[in-house]
């Protein structure tokens, strides 16, 4: 077995343990280039089909090509899609840069409450019909008790203190300093009731990991992590007003891959184009600990 063979297998192995061990879980899908990888995996760990739904919190200043990539394969792949947002807080015209709310303000409300109360089935779901081809009001409220998320340990600070299977109590909050450990492969999944457990399987993933797998199973990108002739592409997919390309002229996987391997990105951080990442330090901590993915 390679490297990525290794990663695979274990990825594989965490996401068939969680859908066995979590009566309600679903995954989260970002449609960026990790949880598409992960959304990979879980085609192959189920042999094609994904039978845990897919959860995307949709801030609407997500970048356009996104959303189409989402409902391109959402239909290809027939997933069972569903997307949350914070409705309010929309309609109320409040969200930065244009409204009163601040950054980490407007984070908190369309990213960490949105995503709170769509997985707790306090606010309105949407659920992808296929025969119809349109999303609908979902009628099922249930509760998701488990999640399974793309994040990766070395993509920041606050993220390599996950473990694979991280509880949070019933607010979803984090108690970082009280975490299972997690040995030899031996992962807790028993846990009280009430608590809400986020699955990690990519965690040991780097970005030039993923990269390569991309490339070696053909797996489709959103073309904005490609140059499309400005010399400037997407290391990091996000909100539209708060997400900036960097300099670049790879225009394929291939070029993507041998970017990665000339160490040109050693010292900036993977997530430096988004502006969240940089506000008032540790403020990525303050918002995972509430529940920010
Ligand atoms: S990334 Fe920007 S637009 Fe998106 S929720 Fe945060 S502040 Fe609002």
């Amino acid at each position: 077995m390679d490297h990525l063979d290794k990663l695979e297998s274990r990825s594989i192995h965490i996401l068939r343990e969680a859908y066995s061990e979590f009566n309600n879980i679903c995954m989260l899908w970002s449609v960026g280039k990790d949880s598409t990888v992960m959304l990979w995996l879980a085609r192959k760990a189920f042999f094609g089909h994904v039978p845990i739904p897919l959860v995307h919190i949709d801030t609407s200043y997500m970048i356009p090509e996104m959303i189409k990539h989402r409902d391109k394969l959402a239909k290809e792949w027939r997933l069972d899609m569903i997307y949350g947002q914070d409705e309010e807080t929309l309609a109320a015209g409040e969200t930065f840069p244009e409204g009163k709310l601040s950054h980490l303000e407007c984070c908190g409300r369309l990213k960490t409450a949105a995503l709170k109360n769509t997985l707790n089935g306090n606010w309105h779901r949407y659920r992808y019909n296929h025969n119809k081809d349109q999303y609908e009001l979902d009628s099922n409220r249930e509760p998701y008790t488990g999640v399974i998320v793309g994040a990766r340990a070395d993509e920041e600070g606050s993220r390599s203190k996950e473990r694979y299977f991280s509880p949070r109590d019933r607010n979803n909050d984090w108690d970082i300093g009280d975490q299972p450990p997690e040995f030899w492969d031996q992962y807790k999944t028993d846990f009280a009731p009430g608590t809400h457990v986020r699955i990690h399987p990519l965690l040991d993933w780097t970005e030039l990991d993923v990269w390569e797998y991309i490339q070696r199973e053909k797996i489709p990108m959103v073309s904005l992590y490609f140059d499309q002739g400005q010399g400037k592409r997407y290391r990091s997919l996000g909100c539209a007003p708060c997400t900036e390309p960097v300099e670049s002229t790879a225009s394929t996987v291939d070029e993507v891959v041998a970017e990665l391997k000339t160490g040109k990105f050693a010292n900036i951080a993977e997530r430096d184009g988004r502006a969240q990442d940089k506000e008032d330090g540790g403020g990525l901590e303050e918002l995972r600990k509430d529940g920010y993915m």
